[in-house]
């Protein structure tokens, strides 16, 4: 017999699921636009997209929602278990309505025109080096994320504003969350990062100053992502400026990479991540796609998965052991004459600088932190963006010792800010974190990685990351999920044996 809770569930879960295909509708069209529409479709695409967003919206804020979450919450048999399937959709069906419900209509439109017009503005004056000209949009764009937090709320006693914005890309992330495992990360990078900034000796360039045919390049960094587990038979790599990966379903995952001729590595690392990105994706519970039980945790966890396979695989030695050889394979006579320290040290050169994205595996959380402190000030309204470029050269003549010459170089340099998200870059560090842990998890349950890892056996991580973490779907928060996986809460320590294990042999100190 069908009780009317159960209709209520029922109807709910059909109807996310309708949400959702416009949702996977609208990340393949984003994906098209990146590597394939030509430049003209443009203003068509920009309308079909808005179409979209604009009936998810409708869909999402639909009045039945609220009835039909309000009449599931009160039936005790599809909550009582928290991790039961219906327990955990409901959960996070409700905090999906109450966030889409909160946001006055207005506000919403608002920030959708000002942050276009915010990211048009924020790329000429970069082109321009011109932080005046962007400066009154990043203004704007503070302001109506100040209000988007009084909208969402936060913990009045012990939070700050900027948690109500970090909740929306990691539930649960606070700046005092973040600011307990940043702290013991930065205490102990800053001498590290001293100790191999005073040496003499390291690791030899030779390797990153190879030209190496992109045809070629293209067959061995596909090769290497089918060997780790990306199955090419429900997803593609394609090309785009930006690496990306967009699931618009387990079985049809979209990544993208990029080439430079001199710059074999970049591609390599860029395809590891985004394959990371994707084997998670296709890792996901086939019958729960379209709820929660079938999505990713959240960005956190998504990009520990995409470091895992970046850093703690692709950067270690027993890797290189495996793929040495195939380089060769590939690359022939150009490759030749490099030892397989020079390729391993290559892959791990630390060398502080300007540029976020083009940071090494040490350095980067360096810069992260940096944004996530100017955020909070910026939120709370103890740094005004008339003195932002100055608290951005400080900070990185502090904790990078470099000088910044230009804004562009500078506080101008990512996209983020005129988006409009503020509370997304510590998702990057956190990733790395939780990626460290996980590791060292698997490590201690498999055995020896690195036998396996130099004969190209990847398939026992593969598999270990599948059960314990991507068949999980969100049935656990991150943080929670690190409790579960590894019994113990999430700290700076296995990021920081990892990065000393390795870097410091490296570099002799
Ligand atoms: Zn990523």
């Amino acid at each position: 017999m069908i009780t009317a809770t159960t209709t209520a569930y029922d109807q709910l879960i059909d109807h996310v699921k309708q949400v959702s295909l416009l949702g996977s509708t609208a990340s393949l069209l984003g994906w098209d636009q990146e590597t394939l529409m030509p430049a003209r479709g443009l203003a068509h695409r920009t309308r079909q997209l808005a179409q979209l967003a604009k009936l998810t919206h409708q869909m999402k804020t639909d009045p039945r929602v609220g009835e039909w979450l309000g009449e599931c919450e009160a039936d005790s048999t599809l909550t009582s278990e928290p991790l039961s399937e219906s327990a955990v959709n409901l959960r996070e069906l409700r905090r999906d309505f109450d966030k889409a419900t909160k946001l006055p209509e207005s506000l919403v439109v608002e920030l959708a025109e000002i942050t276009s017009q915010a990211k048009h503005e924020w790329a000429e004056a970069r082109k321009a080096n011109d932080y005046a000209r962007f400066k009154p949009w990043l203004e704007k764009v503070v302001e109506l994320n100040q209000q988007k937090a009084e909208c969402f709320g936060w913990d009045r006693d012990t939070g700050e504003s900027w948690d109500a914005l970090a909740d929306n890309f990691e539930a649960g992330m606070t700046a005092a969350s973040v600011a307990e495992v940043f702290t013991p990360l930065r205490e102990r990078l800053v001498p590290l990062l001293d100790d191999i900034l005073g040496s003499k000796t390291g690791p030899s360039n030779a390797f990153n100053e190879l030209k190496l045919p992109i045809d070629q390049q293209k067959a061995f960094v596909k090769d290497v992502s089918e060997a780790i587990g990306f199955d090419y038979a429900r997803g593609r790599l394609d090309e785009s400026t930006h690496p990306f990966c967009s699931g618009t379903h387990c079985n049809d995952i979209r990544m993208t990479t990029r080439f430079h001729e001199d710059n074999v590595n970049d591609a390599l690392g860029s395809t590891m991540h985004e394959s990371g990105h994707g084997i998670y994706e296709q890792g996901l519970p086939e019958a729960h796609i379209g709820t929660p039980m079938g999505q990713s945790v959240g960005l956190s966890i998504h990009e520990s998965q995409s470091r895992m396979w970046e850093n703690q695989v692709g950067r270690s030695k027993a890797f290189w052991e495996w793929c040495c050889p195939k380089l060769a394979q590939f690359f022939g006579d150009a490759v030749a004459m490099l030892s397989k320290d020079d390729i391993y040290g290559g892959a791990n050169i630390v060398s502080p600088g300007l540029i976020r994205v083009e940071a090494d595996e040490a350095t980067y959380n360096l810069h992260i932190m940096i944004r996530f402190e100017i955020e909070r000030l910026l939120m709370n309204g103890e740094l005004g963006v008339d003195d932002l470029p100055g608290a951005w050269n400080a900070k990185y003549a502090e904790y990078l010792k470099v000088d910044v010459p230009n804004d562009t170089r500078g506080c101008m340099q990512d996209i983020h800010w005129s988006m409009g998200a503020i509370g997304y870059f510590p998702t990057y560090t956190m990733g790395n974190l939780y990626a460290a842990q996980f590791f060292e998890q698997a490590a201690a349950q498999l055995g020896d990685l690195d036998t396996m890892f130099a004969q190209g056996d990847f398939t026992p991580l593969r598999h270990w990351l599948n059960e314990n973490i991507h068949a999980h779907g969100k049935r656990y928060r991150s943080a929670d999920l690190m409790q579960h996986v590894t019994g113990k809460p999430l700290s700076a320590d296995p990021l920081m044996r990892h990065l000393e294990g390795k870097l410091r042999p490296l570099y002799g100190v």
